[in-house]
């Protein structure tokens, strides 16, 4: 026999998940329907508006994939690259190599566009790259969560719209907590995951993709190579037809529904406010510890902060006291910058002012010793 499920108290501030909202927690506890029935396909409409609203989109084609930020990474990928084309990627972290490995195993032409981890594209790179050799997508990690940079987004759309190509986001770790414009930015196809500034557990991918995006993807020369993610199939279910594709995870639905109720209750501007002045404080008082931060102000994201580990401190050391003493999850870096940074997430239900006094007065303690 196996004790009750009680895992210890945790504070999430690390990069997803973040904290879940009592709300949406309640809500994941209400009986099922069918994923067929009248009620859920209203419900699916509710979402689909609300994910509009997050998106800043008209877009149609505007739906949650069952699967993490990754499924939906993937559905990018899979369903507007057939072998050869080709895929310019900004890569500057470890998401948008992600993006590089998927586009090879569907048998794209690779064509990497590189800046240190941490760096962002300006436009006349990605121009001077365009002009050098179209390609049918173009993509970039909007909010890197792997080295704390924001991707700005001005100017970029047009710049691939102008040179035939589609213009393709991943903005995981910005939707609910900085502003995603997909329309006014001219985004094509764009991803996210639930567990980071929407605050829901992870298992849902909202996506939207733009009508000219579409027309590209119901031009295939074939059928798209993964079923799971094939969207049109998937759009059958979202849109009119309600054709049975795979049983939608129905509690992870009603997770989404309220987390994005809260979204829409607090009002995008506030929201990405709160996120701003959290992340301003947290930038304080990390200055004020003497420690430095990773990526230069300009560029700098509020949902996720990435610290410069003292060369006299254990990196691991400090994690594991911080979740054994004060119960706080950060992690460490990933690939490039395993063991050189801490990255802190404050996302979503986690970005609050105390969470941030409580992190600082933490680390002070352990730096201290
Ligand atoms: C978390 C994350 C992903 C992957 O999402 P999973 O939910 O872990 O599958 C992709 N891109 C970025 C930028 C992320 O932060």
């Amino acid at each position: 026999m196996y004790p009750d499920l009680n895992p210890g108290p945790r504070i999430l501030l690390g990069p997803g998940p973040s904290e879940v909202h009592p709300r949406v927690l309640r809500a994941m506890a209400t009986p099922l329907v069918g994923h067929l029935d009248p009620e859920f396909m209203l419900i699916l409409d509710q979402i689909q508006r609300l994910l509009r609203y997050v998106f800043q989109t008209e877009n149609e084609l505007t739906l949650a994939l069952s699967g993490t930020g990754t499924a939906g990474m993937e559905a990018a990928v899979c369903n507007w690259l057939e072998p050869g084309d080709s895929i310019l990627v900004g890569v500057n972290g470890y998401f948008s190599e992600r993006i590089c490995e998927m586009a090879d195993r569907y048998g794209a032409r690779v064509r990497r566009l590189e800046q240190p981890w941490g760096a962002v594209f300006a436009p006349e790179v990605i121009e001077a790259a365009l002009r050098e050799e179209p390609a049918k997508v173009v993509a970039l990690v909007h909010a890197e969560t792997s080295t704390g940079a924001l991707q700005p987004m001005q100017e970029i759309g047009e710049i691939v719209h102008r040179h035939g190509g589609l213009l393709l986001i991943d903005c995981v770790t910005s939707l609910g907590g900085l502003p995603v414009k997909i329309d006014e930015w001219g985004v094509d196809i764009a991803y996210s995951g639930s567990q980071k500034c929407l605050g829901c557990p992870p298992g849902l991918s909202p996506f939207t993709a733009s009508p000219r995006a579409r027309e590209v993807l119901h031009s295939r020369r074939n059928k798209v190579t993964n079923y799971y993610l094939d969207l049109t199939l998937l759009e059958k279910y979202w849109g009119k037809e309600r054709v049975y594709h795979h049983t939608a995870p129905i509690s992870l639905y009603y997770a989404l529904r309220e987390g994005l109720r809260i979204v829409q209750e607090e009002g995008l501007e506030a929201r990405f406010a709160r996120h701003r002045a959290n992340a301003a404080r947290l930038w304080e008082g990390i200055e004020a510890l003497d420690l430095a931060l990773h990526v230069p102000e300009p560029h700098r994201l509020p949902s996720l902060t990435t610290v410069v580990v003292p060369s006299n401190v254990d990196d691991l050391a400090v994690r594991q006291r911080l979740l054994n003493e004060y119960h706080i999850e950060i992690a460490g870096g990933l690939g490039a910058l395993k063991g050189k940074i801490w990255r802190v997430g404050l996302m979503g239900h986690s970005s609050r002012r105390e969470y941030v006094t409580l992190l600082l007065a933490a680390l002070r303690d352990i730096l201290q010793r």
